[in-house]
């Protein structure tokens, strides 16, 4: 198959089920273009590593002269003035753009039923969410609209669609990948993630965008390893699994009863797999909604109709009255009710109460994770507690969809790299998937024990 027959194909599968909502946009013409001139490049045996994938971009990720929204109607009309380093480096290797994709407005969201270009549907079950925020990424892998997905990552925006869509995603370590472009929620836990259908795959887009860069300085300099030239397991490994996770009270039958034949799978095979006390499970959320919304308060304050996006069309007397208007009017419930959070962890009578100690408990359960790892090589963990839920089901109840992180967040709170990898399907038919985390850095064999997995 050419380029250009690959890109027609996705065009079609994208036209052919609208009500999936994956995309907010697609390149159509440019994308057939650049197929053209990559497929040339092939037949002149020229053509970059990634020449041939088609990729969609999360509504967060900037590409230089293309709309960018955060699935916000405070970024209406918009337009990127310059490209994400990742999108940068996807097409230095050839990579053909097709799109980008709905979220969760500012990727705050577990459903992605928060954008203002409306829900997504998961394609296992259209009554269904795809989980988010980068839920439309999550759609667009799973029912076969492009060969990948860039989104991104701050509590498990990456693992839990890729879970409740059944297919593979990435979180790596915090550092490993510029964050140069990506629009900002909680920086101290953003990342950029990788959706795919196979592990390869992943492991070639990670090999691309991974490592140094001079416009980001909290990027790590450490090298990147050829990850898609090392995906075999050579020797026996040591696996965690925590007793609060499995023994968490929300947690579906099905899904348990999948983490538990991983367990005697891998004994069979002749891994140690251990259970490990991970007493602060409890504290993790608590932890990331303090620190995420104090961190996206200050974020979005940028957010204020004065140098682009929307603007209150109502009158004002002054430019405080401008900024209200405009701020409500343009950001939806879920990303207000975060800044207003956010502002009050900030605000000087509850800064020690609430943002200090939840720095402190960050150090707590970031070295309590660190300490697992000094005796294994992997922490082996549900992604999600359960598999995707109806729309519209957790949308009264706020806590219940922050629930949908619990076992995701703590590789965001401590940094380091994790993976979900689809493992089977529910009662349902929906799909189920396992997370393993590893110790910082360690992607390369965390991909090589996730592909001998799948
Ligand atoms: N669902 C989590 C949240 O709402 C995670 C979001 C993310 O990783 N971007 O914050």
């Amino acid at each position: 198959m050419t380029c250009q027959e690959k890109v027609k194909k996705y065009i079609q599968n994208i036209k052919a089920k609208p009500q999936l909502n994956a995309f907010l946009e697609i390149y159509e013409e440019e994308a057939l273009q650049r197929a053209a001139q990559i497929d040339a490049k092939i037949a002149a045996g020229n053509a970059g590593k990634l020449a041939g994938f088609v990729i969609g971009l999360k509504d967060v990720i900037c590409y230089q002269n293309h709309p960018l929204q955060a699935s916000s109607k405070i970024l209406n009309g918009f337009v990127s003035q310059f490209s994400a380093t990742v999108t940068e480096r996807l097409l230095a290797e050839d990579a053909i753009i097709i799109g980008r994709q709905n979220c969760d407005e500012f990727a705050m969201g577990s459903s992605n039923e928060n954008s203002a270009f409306g829900i997504a549907r998961n394609a296992a079950d259209e009554s269904r969410v795809p989980g988010g925020s980068s839920g439309g990424s999550a759609i667009a892998v799973q029912a076969d609209l492009c060969d990948i997905s860039l989104g991104s990552d701050t509590g498990g925006s990456v693992r839990q669609p890729a879970a409740f869509c059944g297919v593979v995603g990435l979180k790596p370590t915090y550092s490993r990948i510029s964050r140069f472009g990506l629009i900002a929620y909680a920086s101290s836990f953003d990342c950029i993630g990788i959706f795919g259908r196979n592990i390869k795959d992943v492991a070639l887009v990670l090999e691309v965008i991974a490592g140094k860069d001079d416009q980001d300085s909290t990027v790590s300099s450490q090298p990147v390893p050829a990850y898609s030239q090392q995906l075999s397991v050579t020797s026996k490994k040591r696996i965690a699994y925590l007793k609060e996770t499995i023994e968490s009270e929300g947690l579906q039958p099905e899904i348990l009863a999948t983490v538990k034949n991983t367990i005697e799978q891998l004994k069979k095979d002749g891994h140690t797999v251990e259970q490990v006390d991970f007493p602060l499970l409890k504290y993790i959320l608590p932890v990331y909604y303090i620190l995420t919304t104090a961190e996206a308060s200050s974020n979005l304050a940028r957010y204020d109709g004065v140098r682009y996006g929307h603007r209150t069309k109502e009158d004002f007397e002054d430019l405080e009255e401008m900024y209200k208007k405009t701020r409500s009017e343009g950001f939806g419930s879920e990303v207000q009710r975060r800044i207003m959070l956010g502002t009050f962890v900030l605000s000087a009578s509850y800064y020690d109460a609430y943002y200090t100690k939840a720095q402190k408990m960050r150090r707590l359960i970031k070295e309590s994770t660190d300490k697992i790892f000094e005796n294994y090589d992997f922490i082996l963990l549900p992604t999600t507690p359960t598999t995707a839920f109806k729309i519209g089901e957790h949308q009264k109840d706020v806590l219940q969809m922050y629930l949908a992180d619990l076992f995701t967040v703590q590789a965001n709170v401590a940094g380091i790299p994790a993976i979900s990898i689809p493992k089977g399907t529910d009662e349902q038919g929906l799909p189920i998937g396992i997370q393993l985390m590893a110790q910082y850095f360690k992607e390369d064999e965390l991909l090589a024990f996730a592909n001998y997995l799948m």
